[in-house]
């Protein structure tokens, strides 16, 4: 191997940048050359290709978003597409391939795999929504954006004695409202994996009142449905006055916390390290606070479950 190319894809997550750095410095450090190719999928099949040296990627180890640019590519759902995809890596003298992208991306992957390109995914997602790694690169950070916005809210909740509701992003995944909830001190938290209880939700708020708590946090993940339509509900059954903040896309950006940068760049290397060692169509994943590496398609066949014990712990101190 010789040249290797990286890319991000899909939603765009904190983190990313060091992960791309990573990746750059590892391969170079090890004498292969580096292109980054831009937009994801996309700018691959218009070969939209810049090559990386050291310097490329020197201050944005603290930046959010992607240097490299990220994309949604339906002509790289099509054979057409992806047949031009593998003819520009071929003509680029590109031997390998690190994505960095969610699970679209890595099904993405295995497609070049099959097309006999090798491949390494790196999970960068929100979401945490991977299956074969405790954590995906940006969730930390969007977890402590989340927080913080409770915190900030949590003032006005108290000093307006009201019942806020943060709807968090989150469509399939209660990840982030999970986490979030319980590091904010959030009353109820709504996921997609439980149906919601909107009657004990209720209760809850009712009880907390009755104890002269001033405040009161739902978060909602978007998966549940609109925390609009929750709080309509909610009023309607506590008779209390309700506000709602939907914290969107702000989710998505900010530098990233050490903790990402961290997993960033151990995940970067080995994606690297990976390819020099001939593997393909394997994601890397972090597991026990050790960087493994698993198949994408067997990892993929499995659903990331929310911790129950998680789950329960966030309704025992919410009582
Ligand atoms: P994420 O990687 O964040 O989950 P998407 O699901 O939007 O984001 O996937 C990113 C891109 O990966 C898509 O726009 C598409 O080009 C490619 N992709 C997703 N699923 C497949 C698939 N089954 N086969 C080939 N390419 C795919």
């Amino acid at each position: 191997m010789k040249r290797i190319g990286v890319l991000t894809s899909g939603g765009d997550a904190p983190g990313m940048n060091a992960a791309i750095r990573a990746v750059v410095r590892t391969a170079i450090f090890h004498g292969l050359e580096v292109v980054g190719i831009l937009r994801g999928y996309a700018g691959l099949i218009y070969g939209e290709f810049k090559e990386l040296s050291i310097s490329s990627v020197g201050d944005i180890i603290h930046r959010g978003g992607t240097i490299l640019l990220t994309a949604r590519s339906q002509e790289f759902m099509t054979p057409e597409g992806r047949t031009q995809a593998v003819k520009m890596l071929q003509h680029r003298g590109i031997d390998g391939l690190v994505v960095i992208g969610g699970d679209g991306s890595f099904r993405g992957a295995v497609t070049l795999h099959e097309h006999g390109i090798k491949v390494v995914g790196v999970p960068g997602t929100i979401d945490n929504d991977i299956p074969c790694t405790d954590f995906t690169i940006g969730f930390d950070t969007a977890v402590n954006t989340v927080v913080d916005a409770i915190n900030k809210l949590r003032d006005t909740a108290t000093s307006h004695e009201r019942v806020f509701l943060v709807e968090v992003m989150g469509r399939n995944s209660g990840q982030i409202a999970l986490a979030a909830g319980i590091a904010g001190g959030a009353e109820s938290i709504l996921i997609p994996e439980y149906a919601p209880n909107f009657a004990e939700v209720s209760e809850k708020i009712l009880r907390g009142r009755d104890r002269g708590k001033l405040h009161s946090i739902i978060l909602v993940a978007e998966g549940v449905g609109s925390a609009l339509e929750v709080s309509k509900e909610i009023e309607e059954r506590t008779g209390l006055d309700t506000r709602v903040t939907i914290l969107g896309h702000i989710q998505r950006g900010g530098t990233p916390t050490a903790f990402d940068r961290m997993l960033a760049s151990r995940m970067g290397a080995k994606a690297v390290e990976l390819l020099l060692e001939g593997v393909s169509n394997h994601m890397v994943g972090i597991v026990n606070n050790t960087i493994v590496s698993h198949e994408i398609e067997w990892a993929l066949s499995l659903k990331k479950a929310i911790d129950a014990d998680v789950y329960q712990l966030a309704g025992m101190l919410s009582i």
